[in-house]
């Protein structure tokens, strides 16, 4: 069985594998996203945490976001790469940034979300 993903962080000492099944892809411009990844906006997908296995230095960082939901925050301990977002707003789900996958070509196409916040040089 070939249904599975698999990523992780700069370093490769927090790896992670999912299900191939994505529940959402997005690609997000909020200004949290913007911190986070140090960029204009985080290209992300959701799988079923059920699906989820993980291993590695991962660090957490917790924070609430605009719409008041508790957001959980993974990155490597190690080298600090983001890897994964968890949301009180879809508990089952689990997202991960698609620059942490090992084949990130294969994301499809992204749902733009908080397109409010995009700065003006992002023009992706
Ligand atoms: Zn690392
Ligand atoms: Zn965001």
């Amino acid at each position: 069985m070939s249904s599975t993903q698999t990523g992780g962080c700069l370093c490769k000492k927090t790896r992670y594998e999912t299900d191939k099944e994505t529940v959402h892809a997005i690609q997000c411009y909020c200004r949290d996203c913007q911190h986070m990844s140090g960029g204009g906006h985080a290209p992300q997908f959701a799988v079923k945490r059920a699906t989820v296995s993980k291993s590695g230095p991962i660090k957490i960082f917790r924070l609430k976001s605009d719409a008041g939901n508790d957001v959980e925050l993974g990155f490597c301990g190690e080298c600090g790469s983001p890897i994964y977002k968890t949301t009180t707003a879809a508990p089952e789900l689990m997202f991960f940034f698609v620059g942490s996958l090992d084949d990130p070509a294969a994301f499809g196409v992204a749902h733009k979300v908080y397109e409010g916040s995009r700065q003006p040089w992002d023009k992706s």
